[in-house]
């Protein structure tokens, strides 16, 4: 049964230490109760505690870590079917493959591309997060370079894939601190597979050819002693992978069904553009966590990262930037200061049209709990009093002498309100549409 927040904080042992990464016991409590962390993260849990809140505290889905460092994946701990419900937490990780039966230079050349390729929007940086190994060759040899350059080059965390039992066990070696996903456990190698991932301390695949197969799969693994476990049902069409993927999402999530309470993995073959941007998208939407490409395509991975950056944000919460005065260009003591709203999107796209306008400025971006202009200021949240008010809280006044600032041509009528709360300063009105906001900025320092 479902505990409440205050139920489960009536157990706990109300000392506020913030060993729990939490700052108090309350806050911990309400996690809890929204299923976003695990009793196992307070050490103080008494037994009463451990035995009423621990089952019913535990995230449906587990958490899994593939890699070490700052290129460490994390998947799971989803507690929704759907993002209107809740918010879907650890978007699904990109994995491309490669074959030890291909040339390693031109494999080194690839992973070098997938080291450095960052994109940046609004403020997230969309990156390939692992790389599969795969030992098509089925020889020990090439496979453990390749899961060492791989690992090196890349610098992404890494998904060992073999039936060579003795081919996994030496890359384990060679990777043993980087915590690398092995693929995969089945049936016929369960003891075996299983054997290694506690050996190494690494996540498991459990791969079977139908879900019943799984979970008879994922209860062995988990009676030897295997907790962090992947879930693989291969498939050749996307439309069966999708229903899999949705009972197993529906099972772990409404019944609490813990032998399919994991991440799934989907593979997708093939290089048809279209039909992969097809298929890649469902099983971003539903519920893929690790999604294997068999080629790096970034005319199809941009659009993909755009749909997962989009999938895996906050419906009900517009992402931000922080309220504050941001320096672009090189502004000296003349730059003029420009306000918008701390809306992520809005504050990126007039950062941008000042930087490509060449006219170092300020920005100061004000808080209107990530409003756009419009909208923050039919709800009285960008009014010139407000905006007045942040000007002279952000200290810009100590760091340009001009004082003209420039507010948005939408909202042309709040700048009477910012005269009366700014006095020295002139008030300018600028563009309305964004794109017209490099000529204004030029016009004005010409
Ligand atoms: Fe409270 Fe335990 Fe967290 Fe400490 S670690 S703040 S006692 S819940």
């Amino acid at each position: 049964m479902a505990l409440t927040g205050l139920q489960i904080f009536k157990l706990l042992p109300k000392t506020n230490c913030g060993e729990c990464d939490v700052p108090t016991c309350m806050a911990f409590a309400m996690k809890l109760a929204a299923k976003n962390a695990e009793l196992s993260a307070c050490p103080y849990a008494s037994e009463e505690a451990i035995k009423t809140i621990g089952a019913a505290s535990k995230p449906p889905i587990r958490l899994v870590k593939i890699g070490s460092g700052d290129n460490e994946v994390q998947l799971g701990n989803e507690v929704a079917l759907f993002r209107h419900e809740k918010t879907f937490v650890h978007p699904a990780a990109f994995a491309i493959a490669f074959s030890d039966t291909a040339s390693l230079d031109e494999s080194k050349a690839l992973l070098a591309q997938i080291h450095d390729y960052c994109m940046l929007r609004v403020g997230e940086e969309l990156k390939i997060n692992l790389v599969l190994v795969d030992n098509q060759s089925d020889e020990v040899a090439p496979f453990v370079e390749l899961a060492k350059t791989a690992a090196s080059v890349s610098g992404k965390g890494v998904i060992l894939r073999s039936n060579n039992v003795a081919a996994l066990e030496a890359a384990l070696v060679e990777l043993k601190d980087q915590h690398p996903l092995i693929h995969a456990a089945t049936p016929a190698n369960a003891d075996q597979l299983a054997a290694l991932a506690l050996k190494f301390d690494a996540p498991l695949v459990a791969r079977a050819a139908t879900l019943d197969e799984l979970v008879a799969l994922t209860t062995k693994l988990a009676s030897l002693g295997v907790k962090d476990i992947v879930l693989d049902v291969p498939s050749d069409n996307v439309a069966a992978t999708l229903q899999t993927n949705s009972i197993i999402r529906r099972a772990a999530v409404k019944d609490s069904f813990e032998p399919l309470g994991y991440p799934i993995l989907n593979f997708l073959p093939g290089d048809d553009l279209q039909s992969l941007a097809a298929d890649t998208s469902t099983l971003i939407c539903k519920y893929a966590s690790i999604l294997v490409l068999e080629k790096c395509d970034l005319a199809l991975l941009l659009p993909m990262m755009m749909l997962r950056l989009n999938i895996y944000t906050d419906p009900q919460k517009p992402i931000q930037v922080e309220p504050k005065i941001y320096p672009i260009g090189e502004p000296g003591d003349n730059a003029p200061l420009l306000v918008t709203t701390n809306f992520s999107l809005t504050y990126f796209l007039v950062s941008g049209e000042i930087e490509n306008s060449g006219v170092p400025a300020y920005l100061l971006s004000v808080e209107t709990e990530g409003m756009s202009v419009l909208t923050g200021w039919a709800a009285g949240k960008f009014t010139g009093e407000k905006v007045a008010a942040a000007v002279k809280a952000s200290g810009i006044a100590d760091i340009t002498k001009c004082r003209k600032l420039i507010i948005p041509g939408y909202v042309s009528q709040i700048s009477g309100e910012i005269d009366e709360g700014l006095p020295g300063w002139e008030v300018l009105v600028g563009p309305g549409e964004v794109i017209d906001l490099g000529p204004y900025l030029k016009k004005q320092v010409g």
